[in-house]
Parts: structure tokens; C-alpha cells; sequence
């Protein structure tokens, strides 16, 4: 298992080679192309930054073009850390990009319904890609560090097993570039939110917390197989000129996006 780097011209994403390409289509987005100017040069997909929309939604059209997803069905939230996975249908394509009325404080989408793309933004926050082999589900979820002690990912594959049945052994899981464990460093009582398998006390009163493992402790206590689980060990804020960074360039920063849509 590993995942490929996908250029279109001056674009890059990223695929995990664990998802079928004949049923769908996914990526995670980097900074590279797009038409973003200044301190978020690249292709910026956040609405809450120093960006025109027209600039970020160019930004999403040309993302759509280049991995194949239709513009007009892609359903976007505004994402606030939340502990709310929610199944789209039909009925919300476009949603929160092309279409009024996003969907307020929802960090995870999921659906059964094809030519549905669903997407989640962030900057260091962890992005986590879930697919159901077997019954043909998608999930997506945004965990920051509060979404990640808030065990948002465990929420979202509890929501698959209920609402659809979703067996453990069918669960493919990828999480995406994010923040490494030397890069985030939390104070005493932050990190105690955490499993202590991902804690380290590192000096001066700080922690450092590994949050994509913790996200993959909590899939697999949700009974994921280790091998269906992947991980992209990228580090945003390492890695400055492919990702934008929340800890490094703040609240200004860009975000990057993950997308998956069943086909
Ligand atoms: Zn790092």
C-alpha cells in the first residue's frame, strides 16, 4: 500500500493506491497551482481567509477539472471542530459551494449515493478518507486536535455501522497529510485529552501529541484491520512549500482539501 503524487500541469494531489479507481474518484489537494496571490499563494480552497471568492472558487473549478469531479454536486460545510458526521443525499448536491445554505458545524460527511463528491478543508488538522468496500459507502472527516480527542472519526464509523451496516473488515481508512508529533506541542491540560500512547512531555511544561495516530488508535479500536488502514506521512507544517499550515503562517493560512465521490 502507498499513495501516488498526481500532477496536472503545475497542480499536485495526493491518492492513496488503496482506493479502487474504477468506483472512485478522490484526492487530497496541496498548495501547488491554482490562482491565490500573496501569503496564501497556491490553491487555496478556505472561505475564511485573506482570499477572493472568486480566486477560491476558480481554485475548486480547477480542482474539480483536474481529478474529474462535477463542480455543481460537490457539498462542502462549514467545518467548527465538531463532533457531527451527517449523510448526504441527492437532494444537497452542491451545497455549501455552488449552491446557498451550508451546512452549519458539521466535521464528517458520509454517503451511498454516486456522483456525490464530498469534501473537508483544513491546514494541519488531520483529513481522513473512509471507504466501505463491500456496501459502497464514503466518508470523509475533518479532526483537528479538538475533533481528534472529540473521537470524531470513531463518531463517523459508528454512524457507518449503524446507519448502513458497514462490517469492520470492509473499512478502508487513509489519513491524509497533517501535523506531525514534532510539530504539535500542546500544553498539560490539552494533552491529557488524549490516549497516552500518543502523548510525549517534551520539556518547558509542553507536550507533543501525535495526532494521526491517535485518529488510527481510534479506527482501529473500532475494529479496522491495521492493514486497511493507511497513512500519508507528510507533515503540513514541515513541509511548507507543498501545504499550507495553521501553526506556521496562522490564521491566515490556506487550506487544503480532501475529496471522495463514489462513481
Ligand atoms: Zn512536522
Amino acid at each position: 500500500m502507498n499513495f501516488k503524487e498526481f500532477r496536472v500541469e503545475d497542480r499536485l494531489y495526493l491518492k492513496c493506491s488503496m482506493f479502487n479507481e474504477k468506483k472512485l474518484r478522490h484526492c487530497y489537494t496541496t498548495r501547488f497551482g491554482g490562482v491565490s496571490k500573496g501569503s496564501i499563494v497556491g490553491l487555496n480552497l478556505g472561505f475564511n481567509t485573506n482570499d477572493s471568492k472568486e480566486n477560491i472558487l476558480k481554485n475548486y473549478k480547477i480542482m474539480s477539472r483536474d481529478i474529474g469531479f462535477n463542480f455543481d454536486n460537490i457539498i462542502m460545510t462549514n467545518q467548527n471542530h465538531s463532533t457531527n458526521a451527517l449523510i448526504v443525499t441527492k437532494k444537497d448536491a452542491g451545497k455549501g459551494l455552488s449552491k446557498e445554505g451550508k451546512f452549519e458545524g458539521i466535521d464528517a460527511l458520509l454517503t451511498n449515493e454516486k456522483n456525490l463528491p464530498i469534501g473537508m478543508i483544513m491546514a494541519d488538522c488531520v483529513p481522513i478518507i473512509l471507504y466501505d468496500k463491500a456496501k459502497s459507502i464514503i466518508g470523509i472527516c475533518h479532526a483537528g486536535w479538538r475533533g481528534t480527542s472529540r473521537m470524531i472519526v470513531s463518531i463517523t464509523i459508528k454512524k457507518m455501522k449503524e446507519v448502513f451496516r458497514s462490517n469492520s473488515n470492509d473499512v478502508l481508512a487513509c489519513i491524509g497529510p497533517a501535523i506531525c508529533e514534532k510539530c504539535f506541542k500542546t500544553n498539560e491540560e490539552t494533552a491529557n485529552k488524549f490516549f497516552s500512547e500518543v502523548v510525549e512531555y517534551v520539556g518547558n511544561n509542553e507536550y507533543s501529541v501525535d495526532l494521526p495516530r491517535c485518529n488510527i488508535l481510534q479506527i482501529l479500536l473500532e475494529g479496522i484491520p491495521n492493514q486497511n488502514i493507511f497513512q500519508i506521512k507528510e507533515c503540513t507544517k514541515c513541509f511548507s512549500d507543498k501545504y499550507f499550515s495553521f501553526r506556521r503562517e496562522g490564521e491566515n493560512a490556506g487550506r487544503m482539501g480532501a475529496f471522495i465521490e463514489l462513481i
